[in-house]
Parts: C-alpha cells; structure tokens; sequence
C-alpha cells in the first residue's frame, strides 16, 4: 500500500509495540486525528474505526467533555503524590466506579494499565489469603487462550503461547484449564452457546481436586468474552458454575475485564452480562474511553476489610501502587467518561445495536476460508482456516486490504476481530462487514 507525499518521520527510534516493526516502518499506518467514529490519515483519508482503538475508545473519538476535563485538572493540580498524600478527585472517582461496578465489588484500587490492574488483582489476591491466615493458598489458576496483559503475572496466567513463549518460565504455582472454544460444535453460533458449559466447568474442579489441593488454590482468572484470543464467547451456565466451584472451595474469581468492562456486552460488565458477580474485577481502556492511561480494580467489601481488620495498625495494608495511581488527570479523565456513559446510555445502545452487528457479522458465512463466526454485544469475530505454515496470514492480508479501503480492524492469529465503538451508526456497522467481505474475497 504506497503511502503517497506525505512527509514521514524518523522511523529510526520508535520500537512499536506487538508489531512487526520491519513490516510496519516500510509501510506505516499513521493517524494524524480522529473525532467520532473515524481515524483521519497522514494522507487526509477518513478511516472507519472498526475497533474502538485498542478495545478503548466506546464514546468515540474527540470527546470534547472529556479534553475540557483533562484541560481543567492539568491546569488546577498536575500531581499530587500518590502514597502517604491524595486529592479529591481521586476519591470521586473511586466513589463513581465503584457505583459503576455490580453490587459489592466497591472498594477500588487504580492503576495505569489492564496489565497493572491484573497484577495488582493477582497480589491482592495472594496477599488476601495471607492476611486471613492462610498463605498455602499460593496458586493462580488462568486458563489457555486467556490475556491478561504483558507483565510477568499476566503473562503467566495468560494462555497465549505466542505471549509466553519468548520469556521463559515466567512463574512458578501457575496452572491453566481450558479455553471454552468448541468450533467443532459450535461453529457459526449466534450469541452465546447453549450446551457444554457446566462439563466444562467442571473440568476445572477436576483439575483442582485431581493435580491440586484446592485449599492451596488463591484465585482462578477470566476473561468473561476471551477477546485477544479472537472473540471465544463462553457457554451458557459456564461462568455460573465456575463462581460455585470457587465458593465451594474458597478460591477467589477473578473476572478480568478490561475489554469486556464499560458497556462492549450491551451491559456495564460482563458480570453483568452473564449475571455472576467474581470477587474481583479488572478493568482499564474504556474507563477514561482510552485518552489517558488508568486502570481500576474493584474488589468485594470483606476483602477490603480483611485488609483492614488484620494488619497491625498504621502498618502499610497493601504494600503495593504506583506513582501513577489516580493522578488527577486520569480521575477528571474517568469522571469526565462516566458521566457520557449516564448521559447517553451507551450500554443500552450497545444491547440495541447488537442483533445489527450480528446479522452483518454472520452475513460473512459462506465466504472462501470463513470457518467460524462468534459474536457477542458489540463484538465479532471472523475465524479463518489456517494456511499450512502461514499463520495468521489469511487475517493479516484482510486487515491490511481493510485499511486501504477505509476500515480498521483487528487481526489477531488467524482471527478478525471487530468492537466498534458504542457510538457507531447501523450503516456504519454494515460498511464494516461488507468491506470484510469484499476484503476476503480480494485476498482469497
Ligand atoms: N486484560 C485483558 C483482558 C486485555 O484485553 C488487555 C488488553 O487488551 C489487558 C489485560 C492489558 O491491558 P493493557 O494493554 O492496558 O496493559
């Protein structure tokens, strides 16, 4: 794709993230502006955003409520230390997200990132069961095809060899169950499926009981939509029964949603979604609709209290946070998207464009290489048969035919994935899957 009289900078320096640098500075793909729903080029070419940015933008693009916000606060207070001193706003944010989250989960710790925030759920997590007297409770549980991020926690719970492979054994007292991606029965389901999620379930308690002492279990970790694996949407019942299996031997659920947090189901979180309240949640992107980077994570009351009650006083609870944590501007940033979120009900207009995105999304069956389409609120997914000796090939050479015709998505393995924001228009969501459609049927 020639990128025509535009004057590039020095591509020397920037070693760019989860991308293939190589490929990337002899073909970029650079964003000078954005507002609404689209990307403006470096060649004055409106690109449609497919993706929410990363999975974080869902009130779109150029929110001015929020740049006013995040404008007022740099002006008033820049920084404030965040150990042993605060500031107000820090306070009102906690209060708001914490109103946010379901029921219970209102004790909250802020981070930067969703990688911190899984770092920080995995210590508290460990440390929780310290605190209450029982520290051979030691072992996190992830499961394959789970992302939490790019730390040494997350890397360890996470279950994408690709993520794990290059830095070695990253953690001991880590194990995994299964991913919940059935294509062999499931192939081309419309929302969630229905069968197969309590057997499953179940694989995770025979794990524990078999290979482990449940009693040395400290938490077990999930995305409720697995979404960096490419949009794995889990049975009916599957979460549900995980949360007894966790009660029933005193481990805590951990529901990582930092994608399916701030309305991507149709609903606030996933939890939400699939009515199963965890004892933790993560969360980040949406949660500042990406323009400043934050992280929060929600815990249950008692655990927070259990902090409290057993630590010696005016001791450190958690010996833990970051220099970042709760700067004002992330607060004002958070406030600031939280009250778009009340205003404008952006999870109810997620629920109502999702049976939209799902007839387009499906609309794709029948296609050359279409394997499997998932969906779920407002994402898809668009698996691929793998090319022998060419993954990811397939859904590289779609995404890039997308973009040079004016639509962004994401590839992830052999795997499109598409999350709009929560403002997308229903012709938009149609553009979106036509351009697919056309895109694969180029490249095939
Ligand atoms: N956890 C989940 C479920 C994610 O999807 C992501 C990012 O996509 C992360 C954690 C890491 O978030 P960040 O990139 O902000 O560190």
């Amino acid at each position: 794709m020639p990128t025509p009289n535009i004057k590039l900078p020095n591509m020397d320096h920037y070693w760019v993230p989860f991308t293939a640098n190589r490929q990337f500075k002899a073909m970029p793909r650079l964003f000078k502006a954005a507002k609404g729903n689209y990307f403006t080029t470096m060649d004055d070419r409106q690109i449609l955003d497919g993706t929410a940015g990363l999975w974080c933008v869902p009130a779109g693009h150029g929110r001015e409520e929020i740049a006013a916000a995040v404008g007022n606060q740099l002006r008033t207070l820049d920084y404030a230390p965040a150990f042993q001193t605060s500031h107000p706003l820090a306070f009102e944010a906690a209060e708001r997200v914490a109103q946010y989250m379901p029921a219970g989960l209102d004790r909250i710790f802020f981070t930067n990132s969703g990688s911190e925030s899984v770092e920080t759920a995995l210590k508290i997590a460990l440390a929780y069961h310290r605190v209450c007297g029982n520290p051979l409770r030691n072992k996190l549980i992830g499961r394959e095809r789970g992302y939490h991020g790019v730390n040494f926690g997350g890397i360890a719970v996470g279950g994408i060899a690709g993520n794990r492979k290059a830095f070695g054994n990253a953690l001991a007292g880590v194990d995994h169950i299964r991913h919940p991606l059935d294509i062999v029965n499931n192939a081309f389901t419309k929302g969630v499926p229905e069968d197969g999620g309590i057997a499953l379930a179940n694989e995770f308690e025979q794990r524990i009981m078999t290979l482990h002492d449940p009693a040395t279990i400290a938490s077990l970790i999930v995305e409720p939509m697995q979404g960096s694996a490419g949009v794995i949407v889990p049975p009916k019942n599957y979460l549900k029964r995980l949360r007894e299996i966790c009660t029933k031997h005193g481990i805590l659920l951990i529901f990582d949603e930092v994608i399916t947090g701030f309305g991507r189901l149709g609903t606030r979180f996933g939890a939400d979604y699939f009515d199963v309240i965890p004892d933790i949640i993560t969360c980040a992107k949406g949660l500042t609709n990406g323009v400043v980077p934050m992280g929060a994570v929600a815990v249950k009351r008692e655990i927070y209290d259990a902090f409290m009650e057993n630590s010696a006083a005016n001791a450190i609870e958690l010996p833990h946070g970051y220099t970042y944590s709760a700067i004002p501007i992330a607060c004002a940033a958070a406030i600031a998207t939280l009250d778009i979120f009340a205003n404008e009900k952006l999870e109810d207009r997620g629920a109502s464009l999702s049976g939209r995105l799902e007839s387009a999304a499906h609309s794709l069956k029948g296609l050359p290489m279409v394997k499997d389409i998932r969906n779920i609120g407002l994402v898809a997914g668009i698996e691929f048969e793998a090319i022998a000796g060419k993954p990811g090939a397939m859904s590289f050479a779609t995404y890039l035919k997308c973009y040079e015709m004016g639509v962004h998505v994401r590839y992830t393995g052999d795997i499109i994935a598409v999350s709009p924001p929560l403002t997308i228009e229903p012709h938009e969501i149609d553009r979106i899957f036509s351009t697919i459609a056309d895109a694969i049927k180029f490249v095939v």
